[in-house]
Protein backbone atom coordinates (compact mmCIF):
# COMPACT_ATOMS: atom_id res chain seq x y z
CA UNK A 1 0.00 0.00 0.00
CA UNK A 2 1.45 3.80 -0.53
CA UNK A 3 1.34 5.59 2.05
CA UNK A 4 -1.79 6.59 2.72
CA UNK A 5 -4.05 6.68 5.66
CA UNK A 6 -5.97 3.84 6.38
CA UNK A 7 -10.00 3.63 7.11
CA UNK A 8 -11.76 0.77 8.56
CA UNK A 9 -15.42 0.30 7.75
CA UNK A 10 -18.00 -1.97 8.91
CA UNK A 11 -20.61 -2.63 6.97
CA UNK A 12 -19.55 -1.30 3.46
CA UNK A 13 -21.05 -3.45 1.25
CA UNK A 14 -24.36 -1.24 0.45
CA UNK A 15 -25.89 1.61 1.58
CA UNK A 16 -24.49 4.70 3.86
CA UNK A 17 -21.33 2.18 5.00
CA UNK A 18 -20.87 2.10 1.03
CA UNK A 19 -20.96 5.83 0.02
CA UNK A 20 -18.26 6.56 3.39
CA UNK A 21 -15.75 3.88 2.07
CA UNK A 22 -16.35 5.46 -1.61
CA UNK A 23 -16.16 9.07 0.35
CA UNK A 24 -13.03 8.47 2.28
CA UNK A 25 -11.34 7.03 -0.76
CA UNK A 26 -11.78 10.18 -2.50
CA UNK A 27 -10.22 11.89 0.29
CA UNK A 28 -7.18 9.52 -0.40
CA UNK A 29 -7.81 7.14 2.09
CA UNK A 30 -7.19 3.26 1.14
CA UNK A 31 -10.58 1.38 3.01
CA UNK A 32 -10.67 -1.83 3.83
CA UNK A 33 -14.77 -2.86 4.88
CA UNK A 34 -16.50 -5.83 6.34
CA UNK A 35 -19.42 -7.25 5.25
CA UNK A 36 -21.79 -10.04 6.53
CA UNK A 37 -24.05 -11.35 3.78
CA UNK A 38 -23.36 -9.21 0.73
CA UNK A 39 -20.54 -10.53 -1.14
CA UNK A 40 -21.58 -9.29 -4.83
CA UNK A 41 -22.69 -6.04 -3.27
CA UNK A 42 -19.06 -5.86 -1.40
CA UNK A 43 -16.99 -6.28 -4.52
CA UNK A 44 -18.97 -3.67 -6.06
CA UNK A 45 -18.04 -1.26 -3.05
CA UNK A 46 -14.32 -2.10 -3.55
CA UNK A 47 -14.66 -1.05 -7.44
CA UNK A 48 -15.71 2.08 -6.47
CA UNK A 49 -13.12 2.53 -4.15
CA UNK A 50 -10.55 1.41 -6.69
CA UNK A 51 -11.89 3.81 -8.72
CA UNK A 52 -10.34 6.59 -6.85
CA UNK A 53 -6.53 5.33 -7.08
CA UNK A 54 -6.66 4.06 -3.60
CA UNK A 55 -6.38 0.43 -2.49
CA UNK A 56 -9.90 -1.27 -1.53
CA UNK A 57 -10.61 -4.99 0.58
CA UNK A 58 -13.58 -6.20 1.68
CA UNK A 59 -13.48 -8.69 4.26
CA UNK A 60 -16.31 -11.09 5.35
CA UNK A 61 -17.03 -10.97 9.16
CA UNK A 62 -20.06 -10.59 11.13
CA UNK A 63 -19.87 -7.72 13.58
CA UNK A 64 -22.09 -9.00 16.59
CA UNK A 65 -18.54 -11.67 17.54
CA UNK A 66 -16.17 -10.79 18.79
CA UNK A 67 -13.68 -13.45 17.75
CA UNK A 68 -14.79 -12.09 13.73
CA UNK A 69 -14.26 -8.81 14.97
CA UNK A 70 -10.70 -9.41 16.18
CA UNK A 71 -10.16 -11.57 13.14
CA UNK A 72 -11.50 -8.82 10.63
CA UNK A 73 -8.84 -6.51 12.69
CA UNK A 74 -6.10 -8.76 12.29
CA UNK A 75 -6.69 -9.14 8.56
CA UNK A 76 -7.13 -5.18 7.97
CA UNK A 77 -3.26 -4.75 9.80
CA UNK A 78 -1.74 -7.07 7.35
CA UNK A 79 -3.62 -5.44 4.38
CA UNK A 80 -2.39 -2.11 5.51
CA UNK A 81 1.42 -2.74 7.01
CA UNK A 82 0.10 -2.22 10.37
CA UNK A 83 -1.61 0.97 9.55
CA UNK A 84 -5.30 2.13 10.98
CA UNK A 85 -6.21 6.08 11.26
CA UNK A 86 -9.85 5.70 10.97
CA UNK A 87 -12.38 3.84 12.34
CA UNK A 88 -16.12 4.29 11.00
CA UNK A 89 -18.53 1.84 13.22
CA UNK A 90 -21.45 2.02 10.78
CA UNK A 91 -22.55 -1.80 10.48
CA UNK A 92 -26.31 -1.91 12.03
CA UNK A 93 -29.76 -3.42 11.83
CA UNK A 94 -33.38 -3.26 12.41
CA UNK A 95 -35.88 -5.64 13.95
CA UNK A 96 -38.58 -3.26 14.07
CA UNK A 97 -41.85 -4.10 16.28
CA UNK A 98 -44.04 -3.12 19.77
CA UNK A 99 -42.31 -4.40 23.27
CA UNK A 100 -45.57 -6.10 24.13
CA UNK A 101 -44.65 -8.34 21.15
CA UNK A 102 -40.84 -8.02 20.60
CA UNK A 103 -39.16 -11.51 21.40
CA UNK A 104 -35.84 -11.69 23.62
CA UNK A 105 -33.74 -12.42 20.32
CA UNK A 106 -35.05 -9.54 18.71
CA UNK A 107 -34.37 -7.15 21.57
CA UNK A 108 -30.79 -8.71 21.58
CA UNK A 109 -30.08 -9.36 18.03
CA UNK A 110 -30.23 -5.34 17.62
CA UNK A 111 -27.82 -4.95 20.91
CA UNK A 112 -25.25 -7.34 20.01
CA UNK A 113 -24.81 -6.19 15.77
CA UNK A 114 -25.32 -2.02 16.53
CA UNK A 115 -23.78 -2.05 20.32
CA UNK A 116 -21.39 -4.59 20.57
CA UNK A 117 -20.66 -4.57 17.41
CA UNK A 118 -19.68 -0.39 17.93
CA UNK A 119 -17.82 -2.24 21.28
CA UNK A 120 -15.81 -5.18 20.20
CA UNK A 121 -14.44 -3.07 17.11
CA UNK A 122 -13.50 0.13 18.87
CA UNK A 123 -11.63 -2.09 21.53
CA UNK A 124 -9.35 -3.37 18.63
CA UNK A 125 -9.38 0.04 17.05
CA UNK A 126 -8.35 1.63 20.69
CA UNK A 127 -5.08 -1.02 21.09
CA UNK A 128 -3.79 0.53 17.26
CA UNK A 129 -4.75 3.89 17.90
CA UNK A 130 -2.98 4.19 21.25
CA UNK A 131 0.00 3.23 20.19
CA UNK A 132 0.00 5.19 17.25
CA UNK A 133 -1.08 8.12 19.69
CA UNK A 134 -3.45 9.17 16.47
CA UNK A 135 -7.13 8.17 15.53
CA UNK A 136 -10.15 8.91 14.17
CA UNK A 137 -13.18 6.70 15.73
CA UNK A 138 -16.80 7.81 14.13
CA UNK A 139 -19.96 5.84 15.33
CA UNK A 140 -23.61 5.87 13.23
CA UNK A 141 -25.66 5.79 15.56
CA UNK A 142 -29.34 7.24 15.04
CA UNK A 143 -31.66 10.20 15.79
CA UNK A 144 -33.79 7.10 17.32
CA UNK A 145 -31.04 6.66 19.71
CA UNK A 146 -31.71 10.53 20.38
CA UNK A 147 -35.20 11.04 20.70
CA UNK A 148 -36.53 7.21 21.07
CA UNK A 149 -39.30 6.02 19.04
CA UNK A 150 -42.15 3.95 19.25
CA UNK A 151 -42.05 0.12 17.56
CA UNK A 152 -37.88 0.73 17.82
CA UNK A 153 -37.14 0.11 21.87
CA UNK A 154 -34.48 -2.57 20.68
CA UNK A 155 -32.89 -0.07 18.00
CA UNK A 156 -33.04 3.19 19.90
CA UNK A 157 -31.72 1.38 23.49
CA UNK A 158 -28.71 0.01 20.71
CA UNK A 159 -28.54 3.02 19.49
CA UNK A 160 -28.47 5.26 22.77
CA UNK A 161 -25.96 2.85 23.83
CA UNK A 162 -23.58 4.01 20.96
CA UNK A 163 -23.99 7.41 21.72
CA UNK A 164 -22.81 6.85 25.51
CA UNK A 165 -19.81 4.64 24.30
CA UNK A 166 -18.98 7.30 22.31
CA UNK A 167 -18.14 9.79 25.01
CA UNK A 168 -17.04 7.49 27.32
CA UNK A 169 -14.23 6.38 24.85
CA UNK A 170 -13.81 10.40 23.52
CA UNK A 171 -12.44 11.02 27.37
CA UNK A 172 -10.54 7.63 27.53
CA UNK A 173 -8.43 8.28 24.85
CA UNK A 174 -8.25 11.95 24.11
CA UNK A 175 -4.94 12.23 25.81
CA UNK A 176 -3.66 10.13 23.00
CA UNK A 177 -4.95 12.44 19.96
CA UNK A 178 -7.62 10.22 19.23
CA UNK A 179 -10.84 11.48 18.61
CA UNK A 180 -13.84 9.81 19.18
CA UNK A 181 -17.43 11.12 18.00
CA UNK A 182 -20.71 9.83 16.93
CA UNK A 183 -23.31 11.10 13.39
CA UNK A 184 -26.90 10.36 13.92
CA UNK A 185 -28.68 10.28 10.87
CA UNK A 186 -32.01 11.04 10.40
CA UNK A 187 -34.21 9.12 7.93
CA UNK A 188 -31.57 8.27 4.80
CA UNK A 189 -33.00 6.23 1.88
CA UNK A 190 -31.12 3.01 2.06
CA UNK A 191 -32.62 -0.78 1.72
CA UNK A 192 -33.15 0.10 5.80
CA UNK A 193 -35.66 2.08 5.09
CA UNK A 194 -36.95 1.06 1.55
CA UNK A 195 -39.32 -1.43 4.12
CA UNK A 196 -41.54 1.42 5.62
CA UNK A 197 -44.69 1.44 3.85
CA UNK A 198 -45.23 5.12 1.49
CA UNK A 199 -47.62 5.91 4.37
CA UNK A 200 -45.47 5.86 7.01
CA UNK A 201 -42.47 7.61 5.11
CA UNK A 202 -45.06 10.61 3.69
CA UNK A 203 -45.77 10.76 7.55
CA UNK A 204 -41.93 10.95 8.47
CA UNK A 205 -41.10 13.12 6.15
CA UNK A 206 -43.85 15.72 6.91
CA UNK A 207 -42.11 15.75 10.67
CA UNK A 208 -38.94 16.75 9.05
CA UNK A 209 -38.06 20.47 8.68
CA UNK A 210 -36.49 19.84 4.85
CA UNK A 211 -39.49 18.21 3.99
CA UNK A 212 -37.28 15.36 2.31
CA UNK A 213 -35.38 12.02 3.61
CA UNK A 214 -31.42 12.57 3.06
CA UNK A 215 -29.02 10.54 1.30
CA UNK A 216 -26.33 7.98 2.23
CA UNK A 217 -23.73 10.52 0.75
CA UNK A 218 -25.04 13.20 3.13
CA UNK A 219 -23.91 11.12 5.97
CA UNK A 220 -20.59 10.09 4.04
CA UNK A 221 -19.86 14.11 3.55
CA UNK A 222 -20.11 14.40 7.59
CA UNK A 223 -18.14 11.43 8.37
CA UNK A 224 -15.56 13.30 5.86
CA UNK A 225 -14.99 15.81 7.77
CA UNK A 226 -14.91 13.98 11.10
CA UNK A 227 -12.28 11.86 9.53
CA UNK A 228 -10.32 14.72 8.38
CA UNK A 229 -7.65 17.55 10.03
CA UNK A 230 -10.43 20.00 9.83
CA UNK A 231 -12.24 18.76 13.61
CA UNK A 232 -9.12 17.65 14.86
CA UNK A 233 -11.04 19.90 18.27
CA UNK A 234 -13.69 18.08 18.24
CA UNK A 235 -14.49 14.71 20.33
CA UNK A 236 -17.01 13.30 22.41
CA UNK A 237 -19.84 15.18 20.37
CA UNK A 238 -22.97 13.69 18.53
CA UNK A 239 -23.58 15.08 15.27
CA UNK A 240 -27.52 15.12 14.19
CA UNK A 241 -27.11 14.89 10.12
CA UNK A 242 -31.77 14.85 9.84
CA UNK A 243 -32.93 17.49 8.10
CA UNK A 244 -33.58 19.91 11.18
CA UNK A 245 -35.47 16.33 12.57
CA UNK A 246 -33.82 16.64 16.15
CA UNK A 247 -34.00 20.77 16.85
P1 LIG B 1 -28.41 -1.02 5.25
O1 LIG B 1 -28.64 -0.43 3.90
O2 LIG B 1 -29.37 -2.02 5.77
O3 LIG B 1 -26.92 -1.61 5.31
C1 LIG B 1 -26.45 -2.21 6.47
C2 LIG B 1 -25.00 -2.59 6.31
O4 LIG B 1 -24.57 -3.20 7.56
C3 LIG B 1 -24.76 -3.61 5.22
O5 LIG B 1 -23.53 -3.34 4.60
C4 LIG B 1 -24.69 -4.93 5.99
O6 LIG B 1 -23.89 -5.92 5.38
C5 LIG B 1 -24.02 -4.48 7.28
N1 LIG B 1 -24.28 -5.41 8.38
C6 LIG B 1 -25.49 -5.73 8.91
N2 LIG B 1 -25.33 -6.63 9.90
C7 LIG B 1 -23.99 -6.88 9.97
C8 LIG B 1 -23.20 -7.72 10.78
N3 LIG B 1 -23.74 -8.51 11.71
N4 LIG B 1 -21.86 -7.73 10.58
C9 LIG B 1 -21.30 -6.95 9.63
N5 LIG B 1 -21.99 -6.12 8.83
C10 LIG B 1 -23.33 -6.11 8.99
O7 LIG B 1 -28.39 0.12 6.36
P2 LIG B 1 -28.05 1.68 6.24
O8 LIG B 1 -29.34 2.41 6.12
O9 LIG B 1 -26.97 1.91 5.27
O10 LIG B 1 -27.54 1.95 7.74
C11 LIG B 1 -26.15 2.10 8.07
C12 LIG B 1 -26.06 2.59 9.50
O11 LIG B 1 -26.76 3.82 9.63
C13 LIG B 1 -26.70 1.65 10.52
O12 LIG B 1 -25.94 1.64 11.71
C14 LIG B 1 -28.05 2.28 10.77
O13 LIG B 1 -28.58 1.94 12.02
C15 LIG B 1 -27.69 3.74 10.68
N6 LIG B 1 -28.82 4.61 10.41
C16 LIG B 1 -29.53 4.51 9.23
C17 LIG B 1 -30.61 5.35 9.01
C18 LIG B 1 -31.43 5.30 7.75
O14 LIG B 1 -32.43 6.03 7.68
N7 LIG B 1 -31.07 4.51 6.75
C19 LIG B 1 -30.97 6.28 9.99
C20 LIG B 1 -30.24 6.36 11.16
C21 LIG B 1 -29.16 5.52 11.36
P3 LIG B 1 -24.50 -7.13 4.46
O15 LIG B 1 -25.38 -6.49 3.44
O16 LIG B 1 -23.29 -7.77 3.91
O17 LIG B 1 -25.27 -8.01 5.39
Amino acid sequence: MENRKTAVVTGGSRGIGRAICVRLAKMGMNIIFNYNSGEEAAQETVALCRDHGVDAYAVHADVSDSAACAGFVAEALKLSGGRMEVLVNNAGITRDGLIMRMSDEDFEKVIDVNLKGCFYMSREAARIMMKQRYGKIINISSVVGVMGNAGQTNYAASKAGVIGLTKSLAKELASRKINVNAIAPGMIETDMTSVLSAAVKEKMTEAIPFKAAGKAEDIANAVAFLASEESCYITGQVLCVDGGMVI
